[in-house]
């Protein structure tokens, strides 16, 4: 199996003239889990955007499993294992947490479209919304309602309902926004949890975090890479520590 499970050839996106990303070749590995990291405007909520095909590409090809997938529609991305959370996935307030999650269970490519007709299908899906609620530590907000919960648990459940989906490769865009310490690490430690098995790719700008989950890392600036590597390596770059760290 290929060791590069997401690819970008020659990614380019313009807005009106204005060069966003450029000429981009990311490489993902298969089972790492991969930060972007940049200044702001560096372009990584645009490629995490192109990624997704939630924007069309300028110029230039993306591969998910060398199948080019640049112009598919999100949810067909989506279907084959590609998934972005915290930005897409909807929690529905005034439903509990198991709720909540037996509804992403039954959203098309969630456990129960692909066993449809299985007599066990009740079963086997209590079976999966608990090991889902336990994997995000949420064992003891079964019953709690989803919009009453507080906001680290509240994006805790977002990730299960993400992970309902049985994703490949994660996209998780800035997953410890408006954190506190204590969820900071609370979803830090999540991550690194689920990322067993599957490949995680993340926007994120608290670099103590990057340090601590990330094996890869790409810096952006200006819609290119200026430095990829280990969080070490990137980080003692001369450059990176010019350009985003003002050192
Ligand atoms: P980052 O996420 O690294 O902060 P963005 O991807 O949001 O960067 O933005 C990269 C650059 O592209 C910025 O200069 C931003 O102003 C510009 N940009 C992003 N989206 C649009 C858009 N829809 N129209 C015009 N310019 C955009």
């Amino acid at each position: 199996m290929n060791q590069v499970v997401l690819r970008t050839e020659g990614l380019t996106k313009t807005f009106a003239g204005f060069t966003a990303v450029n000429k981009l070749n990311l490489n993902v590995r298969r089972g790492s889990v991969h930060a972007l990291i940049g200044p702001n405007g560096a372009g990584k909520t645009t490629v995490f955007n192109l990624l997704t095909n939630f924007l069309a590409p300028t110029r230039g090809k993306i591969f998910f499993n060398d199948r080019d997938i640049t112009g598919m529609a999100p949810a067909e991305v989506a279907r084959h294992g590609l998934v972005r959370s915290f930005q897409i996935s909807a929690v529905f307030p005034g439903l509990s947490v198991l709720d909540n999650i037996r509804i992403a269970l039954q959203r098309p490519s969630g456990l129960a479209t692909q066993c449809w007709r299985s007599d066990r299908i009740l079963g086997r899906l209590d079976e999966r919304c608990s090991q889902l609620i336990e994997s995000v530590g949420l064992a003891n907000f079964r019953t709690a309602t989803a919009g009453e919960l507080p906001y680290g648990r509240k994006r805790a459940l977002e990730l299960a309902t993400t992970l309902a989906l049985e994703p490949e490769v994660l996209l998780l865009d800035e997953p410890m926004a408006g954190m506190g310490r204590e969820d900071i690490q609370r979803i830090a430690s999540l991550i690194t949890s689920v990322a067993k098995g599957r490949t995680v790719v993340m926007v994120e700008h608290n670099l103590s975090v990057v340090a601590d989950i990330c094996e890869r890392v790409t810096v952006l600036q200006r819609g290119e890479i200026l430095a990829e590597g280990t969080y070490s390596e990137v980080s003692t770059n001369p450059q990176v520590r010019e350009a985003y760290m003002g050192v």
